[in-house]
């Protein structure tokens, strides 16, 4: 009998781990919840998980099997369950970041055979001739790639009875159904409604149907990618109307960015806790405890900034442009260290994973992979931009929801005597926006020696 361990990949359609193992031999489905990544996990996402967990032991459970799930470290718990079974092979799917690494090699050490293969990514670092810095020249190449087809559903599973310690995280917002179900059905619903719009509207935040809240699913691998993958070229291949196929096509280019921050921790496995970016000279944040703690809190004066964290504190999630703005004023405007805005969204977002959570916070902080040396976003005027009637702003800070959106988005400008005629409860801004900005391209061009 073989093992297939399930790590970020919860689901049984388009599991190539899984159907790899069920090829060679009656396979039991395996998942260990290990503490080192348990203790580096948000409740969000693990309760999310947990609840990915539960379908899909009811999955197997329909298909007369079953999912065998332990705590403790892999290579101990996995050695147990070798010596209580007659088990000839392991297999698993591969991982990018170093304590996954750690893991995956702790697998391979075990005294039997093992076999890991590629499910979490479309193309894997190996398969491209060189390391890329920048994204452009990486999706040209990552297009060239042949990728693989949907894996087959498994057909050889052991007949075995479900193990389930009690886990039992409490999540702190209001996070979406998990399982595979509910990631495909969202898939389905998205491509009909909204794929052909979706480069032209994705940056429309106060609708949050115009994009596709599937990044929980791909992070805990709910959804198999090569399936949407082949979706999506199929939608561009049977198109005629140029501008839908734009569209899809932007599809395609923002699943490669999650693929491209992959390659990016792989290669750099220190980026996890160091600048991606060679900087001559340290940084001397400001790393103000009080601002910090107004910016975790939404409570900075500045509402898209605002409007941004109170999302990610009530749902777990948080819209791409709000995570660019709430990343760039914290490190630019409060000079605040990128590593404590990290931390802070991988607290809280049920979506977490390591390579884009990084790229996307050192992206945003200058330190990451950028063609840009020092980018900084103006949240005033991306609010403006983005969110012209301030509906997303109004839904996520109720304070401000009597106000026309006009004067929300002078909030900054108008002055203290005109904010306080308005009697909201709002707070004033916390800091001298102009000032701050100055102060905060400078911070950057010491480090830099411009
Ligand atoms: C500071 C910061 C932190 C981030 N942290 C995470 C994180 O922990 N986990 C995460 O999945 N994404 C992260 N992102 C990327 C992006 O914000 C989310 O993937 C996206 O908002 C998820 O919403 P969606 O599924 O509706 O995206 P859609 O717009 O529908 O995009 C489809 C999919 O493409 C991928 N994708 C899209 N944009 C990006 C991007 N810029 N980088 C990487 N992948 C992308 C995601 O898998 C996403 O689900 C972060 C971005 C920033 C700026």
């Amino acid at each position: 009998m073989n093992i297939f361990l399930h790590r970020d990949d919860l689901r049984i359609h388009d599991n190539r781990g899984l159907d790899a193992a069920s090829a060679s031999g009656k396979t039991i489905p395996v998942y260990i919840d290990d503490p080192r990544i348990r203790d580096k996990t948000g409740t969000n996402k693990r309760a999310f998980r947990e609840e990915g967990l539960q379908k899909l032991r009811k999955k197997y459970e329909d298909r007369g099997s079953g999912l065998i799930v332990r705590k403790g470290k892999t290579g101990d718990e996995l050695k147990s369950i070798i010596e209580e079974r007659d088990v000839e092979e392991i297999f698993f799917a591969r991982s990018y970041t170093p304590t996954k690494r750690k893991i995956g090699n702790e697998i391979k050490a075990l005294d039997i055979e093992t076999k890991s293969v590629n499910d979490r990514l479309l193309v894997e670092p190996q398969d491209l001739k060189q390391e890329y810095d920048t994204f452009s020249p990486f999706y040209r190449e990552w297009k060239k790639v042949q990728k693989k087809p949907p894996a087959d559903k498994p057909e050889n599973l052991a007949s075995i009875g479900s193990e389930m310690p009690e886990m039992k995280a409490e999540p702190t917002a209001d996070i979406p159904d998990a399982g595979e179900d509910a990631a495909l059905n969202r898939w389905v619903r998205f491509k009909r409604k909204n794929l052909e719009s979706y480069k032209d509207r994705r940056d429309d935040v106060a609708n949050p149907e115009y994009v596709s809240k599937l990044s929980m699913y791909y992070s805990s691998g709910m959804i198999g990618k090569r399936k949407v993958l082949k979706d999506t070229v199929q939608m561009i291949d049977e198109e005629n109307d140029s501008d839908k196929i734009r569209n899809y096509a932007k599809y395609r280019n923002e699943i490669a960015w999650g693929e491209f921050f992959y390659q990016v921790m792989y290669h750099n496995p220190n980026a996890v806790h160091h600048n991606y970016k060679e900087i001559p000279n340290e940084i001397n944040w400001k790393n103000d405890s009080r601002e910090f703690e107004a910016w975790k809190k939404g409570q900075t004066g500045i509402p898209f900034v605002d409007a941004g964290m109170r999302q990610l504190r009530n749902e777990g999630y948080m819209h791409n442009r709000l995570r660019q703005n709430v990343a760039s004023f914290l490190t630019k405007h409060l000079m605040t260290d990128w590593r404590k805005g990290a931390k802070v969204f991988r607290k809280h977002l049920v979506d977490h994973n390591v390579p884009s959570n990084n790229g996307g916070w050192q992206w945003s902080a200058s330190t990451g992979t950028d063609s840009i040396p020092i980018r900084i976003f103006n949240p005033i005027k991306q609010g403006r931009d983005y969110d012209e009637d301030a509906e997303y702003i109004k839904r996520h800070v109720p304070e401000l929801r009597s106000l026309d959106p006009e004067k929300i988005h002078n909030w900054v400008e108008m002055g203290q005597k005109k904010r306080n005629s308005l009697d909201t409860d709002y707070p004033d801004p916390i800091i001298n926006f102009n000032n701050r900005y100055h102060q905060g391209k400078q911070m950057f061009e010491n480090a830099l020696n411009k």
